[in-house]
């Protein structure tokens, strides 16, 4: 049978059949205001955990693990050739004081949000060839996710992209990653707050006739198509810790040895956390049989759901600035999945999941510490997650489990807050420098949804023509 997908507002008693999978990634938000989430996932086959003492690479064990969740979903040409297609890069595991980094920033765009944009980006691409059609996506951004939508569907046939941004409110790498892509890609740059771009995007999407003849259809990450993806790196890395040990067990073939000491050990996962879409997707992987011994949601300064966990009171607010921006979210759209997950119960959610809000000074500390005591440079993101894992004292191999801490940016993309806590200014990847070395476009917009409509409309026409 295959995986049926379900809102999260759909009561399983009236006659809500569910969708099937590729359907959920392309309409993006359920028509009822709810999230989709799949049902009856099947549990992974031991043979993914069994990796003969090589850790797996990335696209091939993606490949393996789709086929198993959702075999009658394949998209045309199969779920291996979408995952060559999709995933060039892979994440990284490396050491970090008492945790293992499982790094996450190898893709275009040196954020995880590649790993989503890209995976969505190839299946309604493969699904548009078959199925005949075009796609205009189109959404806002104040600042990561953006970049990472506009470089996963560049060069698409059948998608066109639209990205909106707040006019001197992304930093100036943000707008070279948007601004300098071109072809199927436009940046427009709105005179305005991201408000108004979030706004405008909506009111795009309520004129039916407009959203109708331009097949408007949007990319953030409440679609699925961004969710499932992810679970592919957690289940990576449970399969490459059991590679390790497999490893070390047949080179040294003593029990005792350090990596030895974690044979049988299952990862702790500690999540720096804003929309709270990584941690649903770790969730998911553990739901289909991914061995973990827990989840850390690790959160700046809004820390919604660190409070939930501890008194079951969900109190949804303004967000609070800070320097791991990424996480900036006061009302986390993915909650309503994990409450969904765990049956709307706290405390059966807090036996999985536990929450660790710090604050801005523990944050640059830790930025700082890492950099001293270990030679690392880190993002403020993942600073956070070191830092919560550290004061809730995961890590060393312990009770069987090992301490994983997700890594979800490049230093080099924060490299202000960076260089400010350690004196040492990070590298900046070549693929980012070639953007700030490029000349951008941007199409100047009024904070004005008449006027977005005309534009979109004549460039409609005209991208019909091309
Ligand atoms: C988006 C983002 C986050 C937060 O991820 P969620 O899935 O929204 O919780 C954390 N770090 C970085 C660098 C990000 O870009």
């Amino acid at each position: 049978m295959p995986v049926t997908i379900r809102s999260t507002r759909a009561h399983t008693d009236n006659a809500d059949t569910g969708i099937r999978l590729l359907e959920a990634f392309f309409r993006g938000a359920a028509p009822d205001g709810g999230l989709y989430l799949p049902e009856n996932l099947p549990r992974l086959s031991d043979e993914v955990w069994d990796s003969r003492g090589v850790r797996p690479d990335f696209a091939r064990l993606a490949g393996n693990v789709l086929e198993q969740l959702f075999p009658e979903d394949a998209p045309t040409g199969g779920w291996h050739s979408l995952a060559q297609r999709a995933f060039p890069f892979g994440p990284v595991l490396r050491p970090a004081g008492r945790h293992l980094l499982l790094e996450l920033y190898h893709g275009p765009t040196c954020a995880f949000k590649d790993f989503g944009a890209r995976f969505l980006a190839q299946v309604l691409e493969s699904e548009l060839e078959r199925r005949g059609g075009s796609l205009t996506i189109l959404t806002a951004t104040s600042g990561d996710t953006g970049s990472a939508v506009g470089s996963a569907f560049h060069g698409l046939r059948n998608i066109d992209v639209v990205i909106l941004y707040p006019k001197g409110r992304i930093s100036k790498l943000q707008q070279k990653q948007l601004t300098t892509l071109g072809g199927n890609v436009s940046a427009v740059e709105v005179d305005g707050a991201f408000d108004d771009c979030q706004s405008m995007v909506k009111d795009m999407f309520a004129d039916t006739q407009l959203s109708a003849e331009l097949r408007l259809s949007s990319a953030n990450s409440i679609n699925l198509g961004r969710l499932i993806p992810q679970s592919l790196y957690y289940i990576w890395a449970a399969a490459a810790l059991r590679a390790d040990v497999q490893a070390s067990a047949a080179t040294t073939g003593v029990e005792g040895s350090r990596r030895a000491d974690y044979v049988g050990a299952v990862p702790y996962f500690t999540v720096p956390s804003g929309n709270f879409g990584n941690l649903t997707a770790g969730v998911l992987a553990f739901q289909s049989g991914m061995p973990a011994s827990g989840f850390l949601a690790a959160t700046n300064l809004n820390d919604v759901v660190p409070h939930y966990l501890r008194t079951g009171h969900y109190a949804p607010r303004e967000s609070t600035a800070t320097i791991s921006n990424a996480m900036d979210v006061g009302t986390p759209s993915n909650f309503e999945r994990l409450h969904a997950m765990f049956s709307g119960d706290y405390r059966r959610m807090g036996a999985l999941i536990r929450g660790e809000a710090i604050d801005e000074d523990t944050t640059r500390l830790n930025i700082k510490r890492y950099y001293e005591e270990y030679g690392l440079l880190v993002c403020p993101h993942t600073a956070v997650g070191l830092a919560a894992a550290d004061r809730l004292g995961t890590g060393e191999y312990d009770g069987g489990s090992v301490s994983v801490v997700l890594a979800t940016a490049h230093p080099g993309k924060f490299s202000d807050v960076v260089e400010e806590a350690t004196g040492r200014q990070p590298d900046i990847p070549e693929r980012l420098q070639e953007a700030l070395d490029k000349p951008g476009h941007a199409v100047p917009m009024p904070a004005d949804s008449r006027k977005l409509r005309e534009w979109l409309a004549t460039a409609g026409e005209s991208r019909a023509g091309r």
